[in-house]
């Protein structure tokens, strides 16, 4: 039995980590990819001598994936839970809070929002509820239409374009409603009568548990040990070209034959696989636009003057380069022991790759600056570190849902083919390990059924 995995970012890892369980020992597993380096966009490079995360660098608490496949995997004492301290949004020249009790930025009343927007928003957010809502079932529009028709432009700009510029690296105008905030899709299709009442029913239950883990190391430990309990060929720095669909299988170019294949490869690239014999399904795939960022770590004295708070989020329109500070040192507790305090400045949004093209030194300085700017500290950093994440994040525009279904559903036609990957059902680290298990099971009911008596 040999099996391909194209792509050894997290989904591919798990994937064939996955794969090793329910086959055993004798199934030949060969992970193929095109960087030089497994892992993806997940990277943890050394920032004075000491590893730090430079893609994702936690993964939500409330999601159970995570954490189980650290217990898992023995890995159990590498998690973390940051210190508790609260973000700040940096709007309008300066720090506010971030507003509490939103559902992604969206409040479901005024008072969350004073101070952050002007009065005439206030009294607009107020009077939402009695503003008849006009919503069709099943109907799906980007996040800013609903919110900035409902709540005004500023709420879109200074409380949801935080939030969604962190998780996938857009805005609430690239961002579909029912892909981003599914409860709130589900609430309105029930008909919930105004925005303020369906935030509040699609609003969790408050809770005391940590929002995020992380990992004390880095989430090199995680894809170390994947790569190594999967016990599979590594083929890196080689491109995945062409997968052909034969009597027997599939033929993967360069790996030759295989039995079954999982494509954990980034949107566009999967769609070219999938191109020549389920073409419905590569231009759905290939409909999912990308956006590319950059971050930017900063090794600073430990007695630099940062806040205590989490990070600092960028309203949209600040004339600012950064788009977001994680204040590591003072966010994680295990980082805070350190010698040097660590910050990360993250770039790009989509729709602007520009900052994929600034030297190492040119971004350095814009971070050390925005930071400067945002703090009020003075920032001399001792080390930097710069990692450009081209075509990082998947975008979940307006229709995302649906265009995922097409996929899957021809994916599912064909025996032997499986997709995972952070362009599906979730960009963050949980939804990539559920992605990869998913379509290990599939392949491994698959093969089992295929080679029963
Ligand atoms: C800056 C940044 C910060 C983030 N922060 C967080 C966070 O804090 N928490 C969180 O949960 N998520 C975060 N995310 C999101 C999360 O890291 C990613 O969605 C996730 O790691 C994607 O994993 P993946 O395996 O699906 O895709 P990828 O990591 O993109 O892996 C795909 C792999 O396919 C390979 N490949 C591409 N083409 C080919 C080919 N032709 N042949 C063979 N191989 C190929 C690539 O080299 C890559 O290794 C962040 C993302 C970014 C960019």
């Amino acid at each position: 039995m040999r099996i391909a995995v194209v792509g050894g970012g997290i989904s591919g890892l798990v994937a064939a980590y996955r794969l090793r369980v329910l086959l055993g020992a004798d199934a030949d597993i060969v992970v193929i990819d095109r960087a030089a380096r497994l892992g993806g966009i997940l990277y943890t490079g050394e920032l004075a001598g000491e590893p730090l995360d430079l893609g994702a660098e936690a993964f939500v608490g409330r999601r159970p994936e995570v954490p189980e496949l650290l217990r898992e995997l023995g890995l159990e004492t590498q998690l973390v839970v940051p210190a508790g301290l609260r973000p700040l949004v940096w709007s309008q020249g300066r720090a506010h809070p971030l507003p509490q009790r939103t559902l992604m930025g969206i409040p479901s009343g005024a008072e969350s929002m004073r101070g952050l927007v002007d009065a005439e928003t206030l009294e607009r957010i107020e009077a939402e509820s009695r503003r008849p809502l006009a919503w069709y079932p099943d109907a799906d529009v980007d996040v800013y239409r609903l919110v900035a028709d409902r709540f005004g432009a500023q709420v879109a700009e200074r409380s949801v374009d935080p939030l969604l510029g962190g998780v996938y690296a857009g805005s609430s105008r690239s961002i579909g409603v029912r892909a981003a905030l599914p409860t709130l899709a589900a609430a309105l299709d029930d008909g919930a009568p105004s925005l303020t009442h369906a935030v509040a029913a699609a609003m969790p239950p408050p809770s005391n548990a940590p929002v995020f883990g992380g990992l004390r190391d880095g989430y090199r430990v995680l894809l170390d040990t994947l790569a190594a309990k999967s016990g599979a060929e590594f083929v890196t720095a080689t491109s995945a070209t062409h997968l052909a669909r034969v009597s027997h299988g599939w033929v993967l170019e360069p790996v030759g034959s295989v039995d079954a294949v999982i494509l954990a490869t980034p949107a566009p690239v999967t769609a070219n696989l999938l191109r020549p014999f389920a073409p419905a399904a590569a231009s759905a795939a290939a409909g999912i636009e990308l956006s590319s960022s950059v971050v930017v770590a900063l090794g600073l004295p430990r007695d630099t003057a940062l806040p205590q708070n989490s990070g600092i989020l960028v309203a949209t329109g600040e004339p600012l380069r950064a788009k977001a500070f994680t204040l590591s040192s003072r966010k994680w507790t295990h980082l805070a022991e350190r010698e040097t305090a660590a910050v990360r400045a993250s770039f790009g949004k989509f729709g602007d790759d520009s900052t994929q093209t600034w030297s190492d030194a040119d971004l350095i300085a814009a971070a050390t600056e925005d930071l400067a700017t945002v703090t009020g500290a003075t920032v001399e950093p001792t080390a930097a570190l710069v990692q450009r994440w081209p075509g990082g994040l998947a975008q979940y525009a307006p229709g995302h849902l649906d265009r995922v279904a097409e996929i899957e559903s021809a994916a599912a036609d064909f025996d032997g083919l499986a997709i995972a990957g952070a362009y599906l059902r979730g960009v963050g680290v949980p939804a990539c390990v559920a992605s990869g298990t998913a379509a290990a099971h599939r392949i491994a009911a698959t093969l089992t059924r295929s080679s029963a008596p």
